[in-house]
């Protein structure tokens, strides 16, 4: 992968081009450098070689005694035939004061003036000038060439008598530099080739590691930390891919954490009683958790597309984000809204970045319905105590004081009074007796004896207990049962004496003069039925859920002219509970009550799985 400039933009091109340039121009610099002192070489080497034979030679001094050379013109012409072996590439000429060829290598120069055929600015300034001159030119047919001109004569301060004008062919100098320039052009293309290679294959070492470490970061991304940048090398790139690794493993245990933390805080959201949402500054519902969906009665569809406020706005208009999000307390504010019969308690605070700025609303919502139905049971109970407690104490106060007033004196009506004071402290007792058991019943403190009994049984011994009270009212009590069956339960003896007793006495005491109870036992799907019925004053249909409530009595005056304190049917279904049972009551206004009890059969020994 080359990144998104693909391989033109990657770093292995530039270092490649960077060698290359290096090396193209440190070629360049050395190749013009050395090819112009190569040239400057080679006319400095012409230009002495040509010096140092002219000046050496006798025919300068010879050329310089003539006063005219015309007069000597054949023989200065066949002494420089003969004499001057120079290469093809030079031509002498001999040039007097008045610009006239004298004698020439090239004899088509003789007897013509210099100032047309030959460059007159060179030979004005040797001539006139009595000193060596030399130009550039070039020759018809591209030919470049050297003028150069040594004037002879005038050494005694006189005018010059003429010149020596060489004009030497530049042309092998310059084929041999061409020809220098395509050796370097070369050598420039074999050395960019080397380099490239080498640039591709050494690049290659510093980007193949960085390589890695970008394709490992890559992977990173996308949550891959199974593999490791190999580290090749102990240099900068070794000690990154190194780093790299150690950044890649801890990154991997940090994100690990996260997400450990994420998912124990899932669970617990997911697992919470208490319902949660967490609402972002532009009212999207960013977490809600199970709990809140349903005390909401959300289904996760009503999410889609909601805002915050256009879900929450049916509870209570109190619970608008912009409310909650002008509310403001130390840890937060509290609220309660009602819902299809349930009391909701509602926290709220708004959380808040690292930097300390809003991010939204969490909100926490939590059913209190059952904490206020036990706090408000809590309140009526001391009501109802204090109220059960206060009527017989002030009847007894009451008659005692009349007592002391006097009526003690009367022994019959002391009896009397004594007797009603008797009675309502019986009351008390037994009021005090159920409330101390309800008490320990709750606190679980109550002491359980469980023991197999046989529940026929224990009914023929209960029969008796209250068979007086029955037949002072005149009432049938009629045993349905078979007194001679054995039905095993597992029970505290008493205490479901108690309950029975309870169910029996209250038969008795709403059942009208004359009038009829049943008891019967049954057994059915694994339970011992001990049903009860009566054709008494019966309850009204509103009422049969409240029974089994503390103190809740149908008609109080009654209740209590019987001798009955409100809570006998509370504590048989506590001890029936207890005994993983449960207690029912069906009844007809007028027409009669029938309490069913049911209790598991105890499982023997032996006969286990046995239905
Ligand atoms: P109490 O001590 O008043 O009898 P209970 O808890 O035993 O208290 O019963 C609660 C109420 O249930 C009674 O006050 C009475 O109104 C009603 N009740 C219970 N049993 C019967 C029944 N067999 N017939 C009619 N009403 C009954």
């Amino acid at each position: 992968m080359q990144g998104k400039n693909g391989w033109a933009g990657s770093m292995r091109w530039r270092i490649v081009l960077i060698y290359f340039l290096l090396v193209f121009i440190s070629m360049t610099v050395v190749s013009v450098f050395i090819m112009n002192s190569l040239e400057t070489y080679q006319m400095e080497s012409l230009r002495s070689k040509l010096t140092s034979t002219v000046q050496r030679s006798s025919f300068l001094k010879t050329l310089s005694e003539y006063d005219d050379l015309l007069l000597h013109q054949n023989e200065i012409q066949k002494t420089i035939i003969d004499t001057w072996e120079f290469g093809f590439s030079e031509e002498l000429s001999i040039i007097d004061n008045s610009f006239t060829i004298v004698a020439s290598t090239n004899e088509n120069l003789t007897g013509e003036n210099a100032s047309r055929v030959l460059n007159t600015s060179v030979l004005t300034t040797a001539i006139i000038g009595g000193r060596m001159a030399e130009a550039d030119g070039v020759l018809s047919g591209n030919i470049p060439i050297k003028h150069l001109v040594y004037p002879f004569g005038g050494d005694d301060g006189s005018q010059c008598r003429g010149a020596i004008y060489i004009r030497a062919d530049l042309s092998e100098i310059y084929d041999f530099s061409a020809e220098t320039k395509y050796i370097f052009i070369y050598a420039m293309v074999l050395a960019l080739l080397i380099t490239a290679i080498l640039g591709i294959l050494t690049s290659r070492s510093i980007t193949e590691p960085i390589n890695d470490v970008t394709k490992q970061a890559e992977r990173m991304s996308h949550g891959d930390f199974s593999q490791k940048v190999v580290v090749k090398s102990d240099d900068e790139i070794g000690r990154l891919a190194e780093m790299f690794n150690l950044l890649g493993e801890k990154l991997d245990f940090t994100l690990s954490e996260i997400r450990n933390e994420k998912a124990k805080l899932e669970t617990i959201l997911k697992y919470m009683a208490d319902g949660l949402l967490a609402v972002n500054l532009s009212g999207e519902i960013i977490h809600i958790n199970p709990a809140a969906m349903q005390m909401l009665d959300l289904r996760p569809e009503d999410l889609d597309g909601s805002t915050y406020d256009q879900i929450i706005e049916k509870y209570g208009k109190q619970l608008l984000l912009q409310t909650l999000l002008q509310a403001r307390g130390p840890g937060g504010m509290q609220d309660t809204f009602d819902f299809r019969g349930s009391v909701f308690a509602v926290r709220y605070d708004r959380f808040k970045d690292e930097s300390g700025q809003d991010m939204g609303v969490i909100i926490i919502i939590q059913d209190i319905t059952e904490r206020q139905k036990l706090e408000n049971m809590q309140i009526d109970f001391v009501a109802n105590v204090s109220h059960e407690l206060k009527t017989p104490l002030t009847t007894i106060k009451s008659y005692a004081e009349t007592m002391i007033d006097g009526a003690v004196e009367d022994p019959q009506t002391a009896l009397s009074f004594l007797s009603i004071i008797n009675t309502e402290a019986d009351r008390m007792n037994r009021l005090v007796k159920d409330l101390l058991q309800l008490s320990r019943i709750d606190h679980q403190q109550e002491k359980w004896s469980m023991k197999e009994s046989n529940l026929i049984a224990l009914l023929k011994s209960i029969i008796p207990k209250i068979e007086l009270s029955a037949r002072q009212k005149q009432q049938h009590l009629n045993v349905l049962f078979d007194s001679e069956a054995k039905i095993l339960v597992m029970i505290d003896k008493d205490r479901i004496e108690q309950v029975i007793l309870n169910i029996l006495s209250n038969s008795i005491k709403y059942t009208n003069k004359g009038g009829r109870i049943d008891i019967d036992v049954i057994e059915s799907s694994g339970n011992a039925k001990i049903v009860v019925s009566d054709n008494g004053i019966g309850i009204a249909e509103s009422d049969i859920p409240r029974v089994f409530e503390r103190f809740y009595r149908v008609d109080k005056a009654r209740s209590r002219a019987m001798g009955g304190t409100g809570l006998g049917l509370a504590i048989a279904r506590q001890i029936v509970e207890e005994h993983h049972g449960t207690i029912a009551i069906e009844s007809q206004e007028g027409r009669g009550t029938t309490v069913t009890v049911a209790l598991p059969l105890a499982i023997r020994r032996g006969q286990r799985g046995i239905d």
